[in-house]
């Protein structure tokens, strides 16, 4: 594999964004843009880290990497436009297996209209897919988690769950589930809320966040930052009917610590929650009222579970990098 004849095929022939100057090609790419905040993420992908051969093709590599990339601009609010891709490459991948994780990439990316403006090719020991988004979005509408209030709806798009269930049957491959090709392709192919969350912009406030890490997180991310305390109701918390097949203890885990769905959890004024559901109703994204913000300045920044007229404390749980150290 040549690095130059594979950047030549991964080059994409048109670009579709109005703003772009210079693509790939030159030592760096340019755009313009007049009135937008320039909003950006990056996420890395590596083997045995984030999958193995036998959770992910290739393919997939590319568009769950980009897809989790995606899902961060959704929940600030900005419209994707463009991505830059860093990669990895040891000795023993073909160039076929890695032009078809640009392949995957190209797949996601083509249907939100983003375009490949640059990025870096190595060789080294391990996989290692690194993604930069870079989304445009209105200076007064990007979506922070610091905007929530008291007296907010707390919502979820999507049901919970389901990738942590794809991940148990892709790995335990010899257990029979019910709806097993559902949940692979939720681990597999996650659908960032682009569409949805772009459709908000005539909502005045709303505190938005992309459920990598699972509920509890990010519903306390969202509790800390806004200075508010948040209560979910257990009973309200969307999940596919068939994840009623696992055992209490691994569902109960993966709706509320396991992440990798990438739906947004949100809050939003009373007055304003049928302009949110107008929204999910446009782009026939399932969404679901699970709960409401307070002020109290002895619990703030915590969340807390309701379930069977009692409260709990939701304790953080969520994967977390290098806490084995
Ligand atoms: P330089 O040596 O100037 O850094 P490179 O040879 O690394 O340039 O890259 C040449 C062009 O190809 C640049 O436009 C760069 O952004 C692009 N490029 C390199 N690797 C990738 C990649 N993995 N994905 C997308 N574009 C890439
Ligand atoms: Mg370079």
């Amino acid at each position: 594999m040549n690095e130059f004849s594979l950047i030549n095929k991964i080059k994409q022939k048109n670009y579709k964004q109005a703003g772009l100057i210079k693509g790939v090609g030159d030592d760096a790419a340019v755009f313009s843009n007049n009135n937008s905040h320039i909003v950006t993420a990056i996420d890395t992908f590596t083997e045995n880290v984030h999958f193995t051969k036998k959770t992910l093709s290739s393919k997939q590599i590319g568009y769950r990497v980009l897809a989790a990339n995606l899902s961060d601009l959704a929940a600030m609010g900005a419209k994707p436009a463009y991505y830059l891709v860093s990669i990895v490459i040891p000795d023993n991948w073909t160039e076929s297996n890695i032009l078809s994780i640009f392949q995957g990439m190209n797949e996601i990316a083509s249907r939100y209209h983003v375009d490949l403006i640059g990025g870096d090719t190595v060789s080294g020991e391990k996989l290692t897919v690194t993604v930069t988004v870079i989304g445009l979005c209105h200076p007064k509408k990007v979506r922070y988690r610091s905007d929530a209030q008291a007296g907010d709806i707390v919502f979820i798009t999507g049901t919970l769950g389901d990738a942590q269930a794809g991940l148990y049957s892709l790995v335990n491959d010899e257990v029979s589930v019910q709806d097993k090709a559902y949940f692979i392709k939720r681990h597999q192919r996650p659908t960032p809320r682009i569409t949805f969350s772009n459709l908000l912009e005539n909502v005045k406030r709303l505190s938005l966040n992309d459920i990598s890490d699972g509920i509890t997180n990010e519903a306390a991310e969202i509790a800390e930052a806004s200075q508010v305390t948040i209560h979910l109701c257990d009973e309200n918390i969307p999940i596919h009917p068939s994840l009623q097949q696992f055992p209490y203890q691994l569902k109960n885990n993966w709706i509320y610590n396991g992440g990798e769905d990438f739906e947004l959890i949100g809050t939003v004024a009373r007055e304003e929650w049928a302009k949110v559901k107008e929204a999910a109703n446009k782009t026939k994204t399932p969404i679901t009222k699970v709960g409401y913000v307070t002020y109290n300045s002895e619990t703030n920044g915590n969340v807390y579970l309701w379930k069977n007229n009692k409260k709990e404390r939701l304790i953080k749980k969520g994967y977390t990098h290098l806490s084995r150290r």
